[in-house]
Protein backbone atom coordinates (compact mmCIF):
# COMPACT_ATOMS: atom_id res chain seq x y z
CA UNK A 1 0.00 0.00 0.00
CA UNK A 2 2.52 2.34 1.03
CA UNK A 3 4.60 1.55 -2.44
CA UNK A 4 1.54 2.29 -4.26
CA UNK A 5 0.76 5.29 -2.65
CA UNK A 6 3.73 6.85 -2.82
CA UNK A 7 4.06 6.15 -6.58
CA UNK A 8 0.38 7.02 -7.56
CA UNK A 9 -1.31 9.50 -4.98
CA UNK A 10 -1.16 13.12 -4.32
CA UNK A 11 -2.24 13.85 -0.47
CA UNK A 12 -4.23 17.24 0.79
CA UNK A 13 -2.31 19.01 2.71
CA UNK A 14 0.70 17.61 2.81
CA UNK A 15 4.44 17.57 1.40
CA UNK A 16 4.02 14.32 -0.87
CA UNK A 17 7.96 14.18 -1.31
CA UNK A 18 8.57 13.96 2.32
CA UNK A 19 5.86 12.07 2.85
CA UNK A 20 7.08 9.47 0.46
CA UNK A 21 10.24 9.19 1.66
CA UNK A 22 9.21 8.58 5.53
CA UNK A 23 5.90 6.61 4.11
CA UNK A 24 2.25 6.84 5.43
CA UNK A 25 0.53 5.27 8.14
CA UNK A 26 -1.85 3.22 6.58
CA UNK A 27 -5.73 3.33 8.56
CA UNK A 28 -7.52 0.13 7.83
CA UNK A 29 -10.13 -0.44 9.85
CA UNK A 30 -12.18 1.95 12.32
CA UNK A 31 -14.40 0.62 15.17
CA UNK A 32 -16.63 2.78 18.03
CA UNK A 33 -13.55 5.81 19.11
CA UNK A 34 -10.98 3.71 17.38
CA UNK A 35 -8.94 3.39 13.97
CA UNK A 36 -6.81 0.74 13.45
CA UNK A 37 -3.66 0.74 11.31
CA UNK A 38 -1.89 -1.95 9.04
CA UNK A 39 0.34 -3.20 11.83
CA UNK A 40 -2.48 -3.51 13.94
CA UNK A 41 -2.25 -0.28 16.41
CA UNK A 42 -5.21 0.82 17.71
CA UNK A 43 -5.70 4.58 18.54
CA UNK A 44 -8.15 6.98 19.95
CA UNK A 45 -9.87 8.67 17.12
CA UNK A 46 -9.04 12.08 19.56
CA UNK A 47 -10.06 13.88 16.11
CA UNK A 48 -13.26 11.71 14.50
CA UNK A 49 -11.01 11.75 11.00
CA UNK A 50 -11.43 15.05 9.95
CA UNK A 51 -14.10 16.44 12.44
CA UNK A 52 -16.68 14.00 11.12
CA UNK A 53 -17.44 10.82 12.87
CA UNK A 54 -19.98 12.34 15.18
CA UNK A 55 -21.53 8.84 15.89
CA UNK A 56 -18.81 6.86 16.05
CA UNK A 57 -17.45 4.71 13.79
CA UNK A 58 -18.63 0.92 12.32
CA UNK A 59 -22.45 1.86 12.53
CA UNK A 60 -24.31 -1.13 10.87
CA UNK A 61 -27.38 0.78 10.59
CA UNK A 62 -25.78 3.62 8.64
CA UNK A 63 -24.07 1.06 6.35
CA UNK A 64 -27.44 -0.07 6.01
CA UNK A 65 -29.25 2.46 5.29
CA UNK A 66 -26.65 3.54 2.29
CA UNK A 67 -26.45 -0.45 0.45
CA UNK A 68 -30.65 0.06 1.26
CA UNK A 69 -31.11 3.62 -0.50
CA UNK A 70 -28.42 2.63 -3.57
CA UNK A 71 -30.25 -0.75 -4.40
CA UNK A 72 -33.26 1.16 -4.65
CA UNK A 73 -32.37 4.29 -6.26
CA UNK A 74 -27.97 4.70 -6.56
CA UNK A 75 -28.90 7.54 -8.48
CA UNK A 76 -30.86 10.28 -9.61
CA UNK A 77 -29.97 13.87 -9.52
CA UNK A 78 -32.45 16.94 -8.27
CA UNK A 79 -31.88 19.25 -11.19
CA UNK A 80 -34.60 19.88 -13.60
CA UNK A 81 -37.61 19.13 -11.83
CA UNK A 82 -37.12 16.02 -10.33
CA UNK A 83 -36.86 14.29 -6.64
CA UNK A 84 -36.71 11.99 -4.38
CA UNK A 85 -37.91 10.48 -1.59
CA UNK A 86 -34.53 10.32 0.54
CA UNK A 87 -33.79 13.95 -0.65
CA UNK A 88 -36.90 15.67 0.58
CA UNK A 89 -37.48 13.70 4.21
CA UNK A 90 -33.71 15.18 4.82
CA UNK A 91 -34.41 18.72 3.76
CA UNK A 92 -37.36 17.90 5.90
CA UNK A 93 -35.29 16.33 9.06
CA UNK A 94 -32.99 19.38 8.99
CA UNK A 95 -35.53 22.29 9.35
CA UNK A 96 -36.73 20.01 12.73
CA UNK A 97 -33.68 20.52 14.35
CA UNK A 98 -32.28 23.54 12.72
CA UNK A 99 -33.18 26.78 14.37
CA UNK A 100 -36.49 28.72 14.21
CA UNK A 101 -36.58 30.28 10.70
CA UNK A 102 -34.90 27.94 8.68
CA UNK A 103 -36.96 25.87 6.53
CA UNK A 104 -35.48 25.18 3.51
CA UNK A 105 -32.11 23.55 2.44
CA UNK A 106 -29.33 23.39 -0.70
CA UNK A 107 -27.37 20.19 -0.96
CA UNK A 108 -23.87 19.93 -1.87
CA UNK A 109 -21.19 17.07 -1.60
CA UNK A 110 -19.54 18.96 1.06
CA UNK A 111 -18.15 22.11 3.07
CA UNK A 112 -16.24 23.78 0.42
CA UNK A 113 -19.25 23.74 -1.90
CA UNK A 114 -21.26 24.50 0.18
CA UNK A 115 -19.36 27.74 1.18
CA UNK A 116 -19.60 28.39 -2.51
CA UNK A 117 -22.67 28.22 -2.66
CA UNK A 118 -23.30 30.80 -0.27
CA UNK A 119 -21.32 33.33 -2.18
CA UNK A 120 -23.24 32.50 -5.04
CA UNK A 121 -26.43 32.62 -3.25
CA UNK A 122 -26.37 35.86 -0.99
CA UNK A 123 -24.81 37.64 -3.99
CA UNK A 124 -27.83 36.36 -6.55
CA UNK A 125 -30.10 37.17 -3.12
CA UNK A 126 -29.17 41.06 -2.78
CA UNK A 127 -29.36 41.17 -6.89
CA UNK A 128 -32.60 40.04 -7.01
CA UNK A 129 -34.19 42.28 -4.11
CA UNK A 130 -32.67 44.83 -5.93
CA UNK A 131 -29.19 45.82 -4.05
CA UNK A 132 -26.70 44.33 -6.21
CA UNK A 133 -24.18 46.56 -5.69
CA UNK A 134 -24.20 44.42 -2.08
CA UNK A 135 -21.36 42.18 -3.08
CA UNK A 136 -18.29 42.06 -0.61
CA UNK A 137 -18.00 39.46 2.24
CA UNK A 138 -16.31 40.10 5.09
CA UNK A 139 -14.53 37.00 6.61
CA UNK A 140 -11.38 36.88 9.42
CA UNK A 141 -7.81 35.73 9.28
CA UNK A 142 -7.14 32.38 9.84
CA UNK A 143 -10.38 31.45 9.22
CA UNK A 144 -10.75 28.15 7.60
CA UNK A 145 -13.56 27.87 4.94
CA UNK A 146 -12.76 25.34 2.42
CA UNK A 147 -10.19 24.78 -0.77
CA UNK A 148 -12.12 25.98 -3.09
CA UNK A 149 -11.34 28.85 -5.19
CA UNK A 150 -14.30 30.79 -3.17
CA UNK A 151 -13.78 28.66 0.27
CA UNK A 152 -10.04 29.52 0.37
CA UNK A 153 -10.62 33.05 -0.63
CA UNK A 154 -13.50 33.36 2.25
CA UNK A 155 -10.74 31.68 4.56
CA UNK A 156 -7.79 33.68 5.94
CA UNK A 157 -5.18 30.91 5.75
CA UNK A 158 -1.75 32.85 4.11
CA UNK A 159 -0.72 29.63 2.66
CA UNK A 160 -3.08 28.83 0.78
CA UNK A 161 -3.89 32.43 -0.67
CA UNK A 162 -0.22 31.83 -2.16
CA UNK A 163 -1.02 29.27 -3.80
CA UNK A 164 -3.80 29.30 -6.58
CA UNK A 165 -3.80 33.61 -6.75
CA UNK A 166 -6.37 34.06 -3.74
CA UNK A 167 -8.39 35.85 -2.94
CA UNK A 168 -10.61 36.26 -5.18
CA UNK A 169 -11.72 39.81 -5.57
CA UNK A 170 -14.30 41.15 -3.18
CA UNK A 171 -13.44 39.66 0.24
CA UNK A 172 -12.11 41.35 3.13
CA UNK A 173 -9.71 39.96 6.44
CA UNK A 174 -10.69 41.29 9.91
CA UNK A 175 -9.54 40.19 13.31
CA UNK A 176 -10.05 36.41 14.72
CA UNK A 177 -11.56 36.57 18.49
CA UNK A 178 -8.63 35.14 19.24
CA UNK A 179 -7.45 36.27 23.17
CA UNK A 180 -4.85 33.63 23.97
CA UNK A 181 -2.77 34.42 21.34
CA UNK A 182 -3.61 37.98 20.14
CA UNK A 183 -5.25 39.13 22.89
CA UNK A 184 -2.46 41.38 24.21
CA UNK A 185 -3.00 42.99 27.52
CA UNK A 186 -7.12 42.98 27.22
CA UNK A 187 -9.46 41.33 29.13
CA UNK A 188 -11.44 38.26 26.85
CA UNK A 189 -14.49 40.42 27.28
CA UNK A 190 -12.80 43.67 25.72
CA UNK A 191 -10.96 41.81 23.33
CA UNK A 192 -14.04 40.68 21.84
CA UNK A 193 -15.44 43.61 21.55
CA UNK A 194 -12.41 45.40 20.20
CA UNK A 195 -12.59 42.04 17.44
CA UNK A 196 -16.24 42.98 17.11
CA UNK A 197 -15.28 46.38 16.03
CA UNK A 198 -12.84 45.46 13.36
CA UNK A 199 -16.30 44.10 11.65
CA UNK A 200 -17.93 47.47 11.78
CA UNK A 201 -14.36 49.03 10.90
CA UNK A 202 -14.55 46.75 7.55
CA UNK A 203 -18.10 47.23 6.32
CA UNK A 204 -17.89 51.00 7.06
CA UNK A 205 -14.65 51.44 5.13
CA UNK A 206 -16.20 50.02 1.81
CA UNK A 207 -19.40 51.36 2.77
CA UNK A 208 -22.56 49.03 4.06
CA UNK A 209 -24.19 49.53 0.92
CA UNK A 210 -21.54 47.43 -0.72
CA UNK A 211 -21.29 44.40 1.97
CA UNK A 212 -23.20 41.10 1.37
CA UNK A 213 -22.10 39.36 4.17
CA UNK A 214 -20.37 38.42 7.18
CA UNK A 215 -19.01 35.02 7.37
CA UNK A 216 -17.33 32.71 10.53
CA UNK A 217 -17.11 30.08 12.48
CA UNK A 218 -18.98 29.68 15.48
CA UNK A 219 -15.99 28.53 16.89
CA UNK A 220 -13.51 28.50 14.36
CA UNK A 221 -11.60 24.90 14.37
CA UNK A 222 -8.62 24.17 11.76
CA UNK A 223 -7.46 27.54 12.68
CA UNK A 224 -6.91 26.62 15.98
CA UNK A 225 -10.38 25.44 18.31
CA UNK A 226 -10.51 29.61 18.57
CA UNK A 227 -13.46 29.75 21.32
CA UNK A 228 -14.38 33.92 21.29
CA UNK A 229 -14.67 35.36 24.02
CA UNK A 230 -18.64 35.60 25.09
CA UNK A 231 -18.93 39.55 23.83
CA UNK A 232 -18.06 38.31 20.81
CA UNK A 233 -20.95 37.01 18.56
CA UNK A 234 -23.64 39.27 20.07
CA UNK A 235 -21.85 42.67 19.07
CA UNK A 236 -21.12 40.95 15.43
CA UNK A 237 -25.04 40.05 15.02
CA UNK A 238 -25.61 43.89 16.00
CA UNK A 239 -23.38 45.16 14.06
CA UNK A 240 -24.43 43.28 11.04
CA UNK A 241 -27.97 43.92 11.80
CA UNK A 242 -27.63 47.80 11.97
CA UNK A 243 -25.55 47.41 8.85
CA UNK A 244 -27.86 45.41 6.76
CA UNK A 245 -25.59 42.72 6.35
CA UNK A 246 -26.40 39.05 6.27
CA UNK A 247 -24.57 36.81 8.64
CA UNK A 248 -23.84 33.51 7.77
CA UNK A 249 -22.22 30.44 10.54
CA UNK A 250 -19.98 28.01 8.78
CA UNK A 251 -20.89 25.11 10.73
CA UNK A 252 -19.34 22.45 8.86
CA UNK A 253 -17.39 21.70 12.38
CA UNK A 254 -19.75 22.95 14.74
CA UNK A 255 -23.31 22.01 12.95
CA UNK A 256 -25.11 18.89 14.04
CA UNK A 257 -24.22 19.08 17.99
CA UNK A 258 -20.56 19.11 18.31
CA UNK A 259 -20.92 22.15 20.59
CA UNK A 260 -23.51 20.18 22.56
CA UNK A 261 -26.30 22.31 21.14
CA UNK A 262 -27.50 21.15 17.26
CA UNK A 263 -25.69 24.35 15.67
CA UNK A 264 -23.06 26.57 17.10
CA UNK A 265 -24.74 29.23 16.59
CA UNK A 266 -27.23 28.56 19.12
CA UNK A 267 -24.71 28.06 21.63
CA UNK A 268 -23.28 31.50 20.83
CA UNK A 269 -26.75 32.98 21.13
CA UNK A 270 -26.71 33.99 18.17
CA UNK A 271 -29.33 34.16 14.59
CA UNK A 272 -27.85 33.85 11.56
CA UNK A 273 -29.17 34.31 7.72
CA UNK A 274 -27.76 31.50 6.50
CA UNK A 275 -26.14 28.33 8.06
CA UNK A 276 -23.36 25.85 6.30
CA UNK A 277 -23.14 22.27 6.87
CA UNK A 278 -21.13 19.13 6.04
CA UNK A 279 -19.09 16.58 8.21
CA UNK A 280 -21.22 15.48 11.17
CA UNK A 281 -24.12 15.40 9.17
CA UNK A 282 -23.17 11.62 7.84
CA UNK A 283 -21.02 11.14 10.45
CA UNK A 284 -18.48 11.14 7.39
CA UNK A 285 -19.77 7.81 5.83
CA UNK A 286 -20.79 9.77 2.82
CA UNK A 287 -19.43 13.25 1.10
CA UNK A 288 -22.56 15.39 1.67
CA UNK A 289 -22.73 19.04 2.93
CA UNK A 290 -25.21 22.24 2.17
CA UNK A 291 -26.51 25.03 3.02
CA UNK A 292 -29.44 25.40 5.53
CA UNK A 293 -30.93 28.88 4.19
CA UNK A 294 -32.96 31.01 6.76
CA UNK A 295 -36.36 32.44 5.73
CA UNK A 296 -35.45 35.81 4.74
CA UNK A 297 -32.96 35.05 2.10
CA UNK A 298 -34.82 31.77 0.86
CA UNK A 299 -38.22 34.15 0.11
CA UNK A 300 -35.81 36.75 -1.22
CA UNK A 301 -34.86 34.05 -3.39
CA UNK A 302 -37.51 31.87 -4.41
CA UNK A 303 -40.37 34.43 -4.03
CA UNK A 304 -38.70 36.55 -6.72
CA UNK A 305 -39.42 33.57 -9.47
CA UNK A 306 -35.98 32.63 -11.71
CA UNK A 307 -33.53 30.70 -11.87
CA UNK A 308 -30.56 29.77 -9.41
CA UNK A 309 -27.76 28.86 -12.10
CA UNK A 310 -25.88 26.88 -9.43
CA UNK A 311 -26.25 22.79 -8.59
CA UNK A 312 -23.92 20.11 -8.44
CA UNK A 313 -24.22 16.77 -9.27
CA UNK A 314 -24.29 15.09 -6.56
CA UNK A 315 -26.55 17.67 -4.87
CA UNK A 316 -28.83 15.54 -3.00
CA UNK A 317 -26.90 12.41 -3.63
CA UNK A 318 -29.72 9.54 -2.78
CA UNK A 319 -27.09 7.77 -0.77
CA UNK A 320 -25.81 10.81 0.82
CA UNK A 321 -29.00 11.55 2.28
CA UNK A 322 -29.81 8.00 3.21
CA UNK A 323 -26.55 8.24 5.54
CA UNK A 324 -27.60 11.29 6.83
CA UNK A 325 -31.00 10.54 7.53
CA UNK A 326 -29.81 7.63 9.58
CA UNK A 327 -27.10 9.68 11.13
CA UNK A 328 -30.04 11.85 12.49
CA UNK A 329 -32.28 8.58 13.75
CA UNK A 330 -28.87 7.57 15.68
CA UNK A 331 -29.03 11.34 17.55
CA UNK A 332 -32.20 11.23 18.12
CA UNK A 333 -32.60 7.96 19.30
CA UNK A 334 -29.24 7.63 21.59
CA UNK A 335 -30.33 11.48 22.24
CA UNK A 336 -26.43 12.22 21.31
CA UNK A 337 -26.45 15.68 21.36
CA UNK A 338 -28.05 15.87 25.15
CA UNK A 339 -25.27 14.17 25.99
CA UNK A 340 -22.44 15.93 24.70
CA UNK A 341 -23.91 19.04 26.61
CA UNK A 342 -24.79 17.55 29.90
CA UNK A 343 -23.11 14.15 30.36
CA UNK A 344 -19.86 13.41 28.40
CA UNK A 345 -19.30 16.65 26.95
CA UNK A 346 -18.89 18.28 31.03
CA UNK A 347 -17.25 14.81 31.70
CA UNK A 348 -13.92 15.42 29.79
CA UNK A 349 -14.37 19.03 29.64
CA UNK A 350 -13.61 19.01 33.29
CA UNK A 351 -10.59 16.83 32.93
CA UNK A 352 -9.29 18.89 29.86
CA UNK A 353 -9.11 22.06 31.72
CA UNK A 354 -7.63 20.54 34.57
CA UNK A 355 -4.43 19.78 32.67
CA UNK A 356 -4.22 24.05 32.54
CA UNK A 357 -1.84 22.84 35.65
CA UNK A 358 0.60 20.94 33.31
CA UNK A 359 3.77 23.95 33.47
CA UNK A 360 3.46 23.02 29.33
CA UNK A 361 -0.46 24.14 29.84
CA UNK A 362 -1.19 27.67 29.05
CA UNK A 363 -4.63 27.66 27.89
CA UNK A 364 -7.11 24.32 28.11
CA UNK A 365 -10.41 25.33 26.57
CA UNK A 366 -13.12 22.97 25.19
CA UNK A 367 -16.49 23.70 24.63
CA UNK A 368 -19.00 20.51 23.88
CA UNK A 369 -16.75 18.12 22.25
CA UNK A 370 -14.09 20.40 20.69
CA UNK A 371 -11.30 21.80 22.12
CA UNK A 372 -7.43 23.00 22.36
CA UNK A 373 -4.35 22.96 24.48
CA UNK A 374 -2.49 26.61 24.29
CA UNK A 375 1.30 24.59 24.83
CA UNK A 376 3.60 27.68 25.52
CA UNK A 377 7.26 28.09 27.76
CA UNK A 378 6.04 30.28 30.12
CA UNK A 379 1.94 30.70 30.98
CA UNK A 380 1.96 33.83 32.79
CA UNK A 381 3.22 35.55 29.62
CA UNK A 382 1.48 33.61 27.12
CA UNK A 383 4.79 33.07 25.76
CA UNK A 384 6.19 31.28 21.84
CA UNK A 385 8.72 29.02 21.64
CA UNK A 386 12.00 29.86 20.53
CA UNK A 387 11.91 26.89 18.09
CA UNK A 388 9.82 27.95 14.87
CA UNK A 389 6.57 27.88 15.84
CA UNK A 390 4.63 24.61 14.95
CA UNK A 391 7.87 22.84 15.64
CA UNK A 392 6.73 22.15 19.20
CA UNK A 393 3.05 21.30 18.71
CA UNK A 394 4.38 18.76 16.21
CA UNK A 395 6.44 16.78 18.33
CA UNK A 396 3.91 16.49 20.99
CA UNK A 397 1.29 15.50 18.21
CA UNK A 398 3.52 12.63 16.99
CA UNK A 399 4.21 11.29 20.63
CA UNK A 400 0.27 11.25 21.37
CA UNK A 401 0.54 9.18 17.88
CA UNK A 402 2.98 6.64 19.78
CA UNK A 403 0.65 6.83 22.45
CA UNK A 404 -1.84 5.74 20.47
CA UNK A 405 -4.53 9.10 20.95
CA UNK A 406 -4.66 11.37 17.18
CA UNK A 407 -4.84 14.69 18.15
CA UNK A 408 -3.74 17.26 15.50
CA UNK A 409 -1.31 20.30 16.05
CA UNK A 410 -2.18 23.91 14.95
CA UNK A 411 0.88 26.15 15.66
CA UNK A 412 1.93 24.96 18.82
CA UNK A 413 -1.50 23.97 20.34
CA UNK A 414 -3.01 20.43 20.19
CA UNK A 415 -6.82 20.22 19.46
CA UNK A 416 -9.49 17.28 19.86
CA UNK A 417 -12.67 16.39 19.24
CA UNK A 418 -13.57 13.15 19.79
CA UNK A 419 -16.85 11.17 18.42
CA UNK A 420 -19.89 11.82 20.76
CA UNK A 421 -20.08 8.07 22.00
CA UNK A 422 -16.97 8.65 23.66
CA UNK A 423 -17.48 6.22 27.17
CA UNK A 424 -16.49 7.86 30.52
CA UNK A 425 -13.31 5.15 30.26
CA UNK A 426 -12.11 5.97 26.97
CA UNK A 427 -12.54 9.52 28.09
CA UNK A 428 -10.10 8.89 31.19
CA UNK A 429 -7.61 6.96 28.80
CA UNK A 430 -7.34 9.69 26.40
CA UNK A 431 -6.89 12.28 29.14
CA UNK A 432 -4.14 9.85 30.53
CA UNK A 433 -2.63 9.51 27.35
CA UNK A 434 -2.53 13.67 27.24
CA UNK A 435 -1.07 13.51 30.45
CA UNK A 436 1.82 11.63 29.16
CA UNK A 437 2.49 13.24 26.21
CA UNK A 438 2.63 16.48 27.87
CA UNK A 439 4.86 15.23 29.81
CA UNK A 440 7.11 13.95 26.95
CA UNK A 441 7.52 16.93 25.31
CA UNK A 442 8.13 19.25 28.30
CA UNK A 443 11.06 16.60 28.91
N1 LIG B 1 -15.74 25.19 6.46
C1 LIG B 1 -15.22 24.78 7.62
C2 LIG B 1 -15.48 25.55 8.86
C3 LIG B 1 -14.43 23.63 7.66
O1 LIG B 1 -13.88 23.22 8.80
C4 LIG B 1 -14.23 22.90 6.48
C5 LIG B 1 -13.42 21.62 6.46
N2 LIG B 1 -12.54 21.40 7.48
C6 LIG B 1 -14.79 23.38 5.30
C7 LIG B 1 -15.56 24.52 5.33
C8 LIG B 1 -14.61 22.64 4.01
O2 LIG B 1 -15.29 21.46 4.00
P1 LIG B 1 -14.90 20.26 3.01
O3 LIG B 1 -13.53 19.82 3.38
O4 LIG B 1 -15.98 19.24 3.26
O5 LIG B 1 -14.97 20.78 1.63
Amino acid sequence: WRALDAAHHIHPFSDTKALNAEGARVITRAEGVHIFDSEGKSYIDGMSGLWCSAVGHGRGAIVDAIADQLRQLDYYNTFFKTTHPGVAELAAAIAQVAPPGFQRTFFTSGGSEAVDTVIRMVRHYWAAVGKPSKHIFIARRNAYHGSTMGGASLGGMKPMHAQGGLPIPGIIHVAQPYWWGEGGDMSPEDFGLWAAQEVARAIDAAGPENVAAFIGEPIQGAGGVIIPPATYWPEVQKICRERDVLLVSDEVICGFGRTGEWFGCQYMGVEPDLITFAKGVTSGTFPLGGVIVGDRVAEGLIGQGGEFHHGYTYSGHPGGCAAALATLKIMHEEDLVARVKSDIGPYLQSRWTALAEHPLVGEARMVGLIGALELTPDKARRARFAAEEGTVGLIARDISFREGLVMRAVRDSLILAPPFTLSEGEADDLVAIVGRVLDATWA
